[in-house]
């Protein structure tokens, strides 16, 4: 349920409609908008009508938000999210590029990554220290070194920290380290994670699930939202198909789709959604050309020596050239890149 309140109602008129909701049981969730204010009361519905909160002259009406998710759903928030990670915006007038390594693999790794990556337009730098592998033999992350060296990346370069957390007893460790953490596709659904992840009040970026469907992945966004965090983004990384040639097939259509439903920003990740690094420029433009907020992209100082996902990562200098072509598309597109000076 939405309650839409009139231009100009005082903060103290706002204040009861927010205390006759909590009194009956609602969870109230105010969203200031420069146009208008809505309360957003999610609970039992048949209870606001005893509420009668149209009669208030404030309120200019109530009105029943039909689809599953309500938080993250647009009528909740009419104006787009913007997310303050440092002194960036995400979702605002500028797109952004997240850039490094799929794994954290050693500190001069990570740090020549990332100064690569900045010095072509990167405003996030990218790694994993928790890595969630297909094989238990497989190399499973540097773990607290990992977020250490990622940590000493940021020192050195001002770039913002996105990293994976996949275990909710490791959120508080992760979100020490992290400015934004990462919810891995094979997790979307892990629901403790999602509400320890709310807790940590760190901006979160939620990685839809390989067989989700939009639905599903908005239901998970709104766990991190009713958990109180607002500071949700969504990131499309492809789903799983009967295509082989690809390691999964992105599902660009999603980013006009959730801008259509929901308020928050939308990322594409074109290394895990085409498993190529052929691919990863081409569909990096596509991303950008459907809307997206941002751009998430594997780099790695010799891809043939990654110890995970060498295949899709790009050499600092293939990085380069497509950022510099990227610049040009995100400028005539409206939407220039997030300032490196900034960091
Ligand atoms: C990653 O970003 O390295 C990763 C494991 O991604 P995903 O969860 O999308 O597979
Ligand atoms: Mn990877």
């Amino acid at each position: 349920m939405i309650i839409v309140i009139k231009k100009g109602a005082l903060p103290e008129q706002i204040d009861e409609v927010s205390t006759r909701l909590v009194e009956e049981g609602f969870k109230v969730h105010l969203s200031q908008g420069v146009e208008k204010t809505i309360v957003g009361a999610v609970g039992d519905r048949t209870r606001i009508k005893a509420l009668d909160l149209e009669a208030l002259p404030w309120v200019e009406k109530v009105v029943p938000i039909l689809a599953p998710y309500k938080l993250v759903s647009r009528e909740f928030h009419p104006a787009d999210s913007i997310i303050q990670v440092g002194g960036q915006e995400i979702g605002g007038d500028r797109v952004h590029m997240m850039a490094g390594p799929c794994a954290v693999e050693s500190k001069a790794q990570i740090l020549e990554t990332a100064h690569a990556v900045r010095e072509a337009g990167a405003t996030f730098l990218r790694g994993g220290a928790f890595k969630p592998r297909t094989s238990p033999y497989s190399f499973q992350g540097l773990e607290e070194e990992g977020l250490r060296y990622l940590a000493d990346a940021r020192e050195e370069t001002g770039l913002m920290v996105v990293t994976e957390v996949i275990d909710a007893r490791d959120v508080s460790l992760v979100a020490h380290y992290a400015d934004i953490l990462q919810i891995g596709a094979r997790n979307m659904q892990n629901f403790i994670l999602l509400k320890e992840a709310a807790k940590s009040g760190k901006p979160v970026l939620l990685k839809r699930g390989p067989s989700a469907t939009l639905e599903e992945w908005m239901m998970a966004a709104e766990y991190i939202m009713d958990g109180g965090n607002y500071q949700v983004m969504f990131c499309e990384r492809g789903i799983r198909t009967f295509e082989s040639y690809t390691r999964n097939t992105l599902d660009l259509s999603m980013v006009p789709a959730l801008h259509a439903l929901s308020h928050l920003p939308v990322i594409v990740d074109p290394s895990h959604g085409t498993g190529r690094w052929q691919l990863v420029h081409p569909m990096a433009k596509a991303a950008l050309a459907a809307g997206a907020d941002g751009l998430i992209v594997e780099v790695h100082p010799q891809p043939e020596k990654a110890v995970s996902d060498g295949k899709q990562s790009l050499t600092p200098e293939k990085f380069k050239v497509m950022m510099d072509d990227l610049t040009g598309l995100s400028q005539a597109l409206g939407r220039p890149f997030g300032d490196v000076s900034l960091c």
